[in-house]
């Protein structure tokens, strides 16, 4: 792990504050950073201070002033060539955020690459910043729509995607001719600290200036000041559905912009047309995948009645095929929860599923000994329940996957629909009207909706993001990037008179 954490730049005690190649001191408490894969503790990080937040907010400020009159493809090359930055760090990136955030080193090495993938989108996009164009009523105008940066975008990332997400936001962003700062989950700190490294060697090159990729390490209260920063005009927050309600109401307060992305409580439906054998693995992948901490993950299994038992009896002898253990070692399929906190939370759902009535076809429970020395391995579980219990209305961050039955696709849709959140959802089908029908407006509310793949892996090119509690933002590819601009509504006139809108007659 040495090896790694030199390749990436880190060393064992780190300034967690800065304005791009420049790293703030700060007497502000350390946060260290525990793999969840051993319990072994990596490195610290200093937390930042309001002080020196607020330095980081006046560089922001000034770089701004000067970035965003750079030409749109100007910023497009650095950011290309943050791309090739991040090519030639895939690998020790990877192995960083498997070991810190205790993924498998194939998602890992997955995540950077969805970072190089959104680098590569944002460089095409840089061209294509484009605006509408509109008959004037009036003779000899012109009107027109251009889109402009709108200066600070505060991005609060979530630990099980650490760097990925960043990425999404600040590529955009930058391409856009915005400045960034970047708020950390205070579980995940290293991988940004390496982030950074990685794109303040780009900047200096071309020499962005500085203030441009601001760092702010820190809990919640950090992301706080974000949120109450009249000079931040878009606080872009990923995490739970609890932070994201007093993000958005913080911003709200000041009038500014929110784009959130929270949590998810995804359902499969599994039609008595479906392909069994696509549709168990792509259950068994979107329910144990990152050990159930994906937003994405597959929580619900919605199963007609006619397959139930066949179903779910296929996925019970899929489930003790299942390899627990470190992530970093390629046999394993499942890896640790990020913490003790994480471990507590899906202890608890499990005595709740079962004081509410839910019967277990796979028992869950906590692995000790061997090589779980970290205490954050866990059994994947599978429950047997009713939609409406109030369990099941929650998302748990863990491997537990809840399966019901049902009789009519209508009554599936329903279910489906049926929680406070909507991120992601799918059916499994060969059946054209059912899948049509699921992806009709009497269909899927999510933002997201898949016919014959799970409910994780999004690709950069779609925009991605929910609807109700998971926050109805979007980000990542297709048009997502207006969210980080502001529009403008041009009319000029170039004749020699002052024609009124609408006719209004105004004679002196
Ligand atoms: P979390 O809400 O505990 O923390 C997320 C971030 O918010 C952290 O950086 C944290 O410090 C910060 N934060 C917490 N309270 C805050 C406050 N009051 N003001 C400002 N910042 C605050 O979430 P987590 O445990 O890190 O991540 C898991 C959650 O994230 C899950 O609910 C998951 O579904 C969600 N998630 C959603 C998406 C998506 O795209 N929809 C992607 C990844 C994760």
């Amino acid at each position: 792990m040495k090896n790694i954490l030199k390749s990436t730049g880190i060393e064992s005690h780190n300034e967690g504050t800065s304005t791009g190649s420049n790293w703030i001191k700060t007497d502000g408490p350390g946060i260290t950073s525990w793999s969840p894969v051993d319990g072994k503790e990596i490195a610290t990080v200093q937390t930042s201070t309001k002080e020196n937040y607020d330095k980081v907010v006046v560089k922001a400020q000034e770089a701004y002033l000067e970035w965003r009159s750079w030409p749109a493809p100007k910023r497009g090359e650095v950011v290309r060539q943050i791309g090739d930055a991040l090519r030639a760090n895939k690998e020790s990136l990877g192995k960083l955020v498997a070991y810190e955030m205790g993924k498998s080193l194939q998602e890992g090495y997955g995540e950077v690459q969805e970072m190089i993938d959104i680098c590569d989108f944002a460089v095409g996009l840089s061209r294509q910043l484009h605006g509408l164009t509109m008959h004037s009523e009036r003779p000899l105008h012109r009107m027109y729509e251009q889109w402009h940066p709108i200066g600070i975008v505060g991005i609060i990332s979530a630990f099980n995607f650490p760097v990925a997400v960043w990425s999404w936001n600040a590529m955009l962003a930058w391409i856009c001719g915005n400045v960034c700062i970047w708020k950390p989950s205070e579980k995940t700190p290293l991988t940004a600290v390496a982030c950074q490294k990685i794109v303040a060697a780009v900047f200096a090159a071309n020499h962005v200036p500085e203030g441009v990729s601001g760092l702010i390490n820190g809990g919640r209260e950090v992301g706080e000041w974000l949120s109450k920063d009249a000079r931040i005009p878009l606080v872009s927050a990923t995490g739970s559905t609890r932070m994201g309600k007093l993000v958005a109401a913080t911003v709200a307060e000041r009038l500014g912009r929110s784009l959130l992305e929270l949590g998810g409580n995804n359902a499969i439906i599994i039609s008595s047309a479906a392909d069994v054998d696509t549709a168990l693995i792509g259950v068994v992948f979107g329910a144990v995948g990152t050990a159930g901490q994906r937003c994405t993950t597959t929580r619900r299994l919605i199963i007609h009645e006619s397959i139930y038992a066949d179903f779910t009896a296929k996925l019970v002898k899929a489930y003790g095929q299942l390899r627990i253990g470190s992530p970093l070692d390629e046999k394993n399929h499942v890896g640790p929860l990020i913490d003790s906190d994480a471990v507590k939370a899906y202890m608890d759902t499990i005595s709740k599923i079962k004081e509410q009535g839910g019967q277990f076809l796979v028992n869950g429970g906590i692995l000790e000994g061997g090589e779980y020395t970290s205490g954050c391995y866990v059994k994947p579980c599978i429950a047997e329940v009713q939609n409406s219990f109030p369990i099941v209305q929650h998302e748990t961050f863990a491997p537990i996957l809840y399966v019901m039955k049902y009789t009519e696709m209508a009554d599936a849709i329903a279910m489906q629909n049926d929680v406070p959140q909507g991120l992601s959802s799918s059916i499994m089908t060969l059946n054209m009207r059912e899948a049509e029908l699921f992806l009709s407006a009497q269909g899927s509310d999510c933002g997201i909706a898949n016919v014959n793949i799970g409910t994780s892996g999004a690709e950069i090119g779609g925009a991605f993001g929910g609807e109700k509690e998971t926050g109805g933002g979007r980000e990542s590819g297709s048009d997502a990037w207006k969210a980080y601009m502001r529009r403008q509504t041009c009319t000029i006139n170039y004749g020699a008179v002052l024609p009124l809108a609408q006719g209004i007659r105004f004679d002196l």
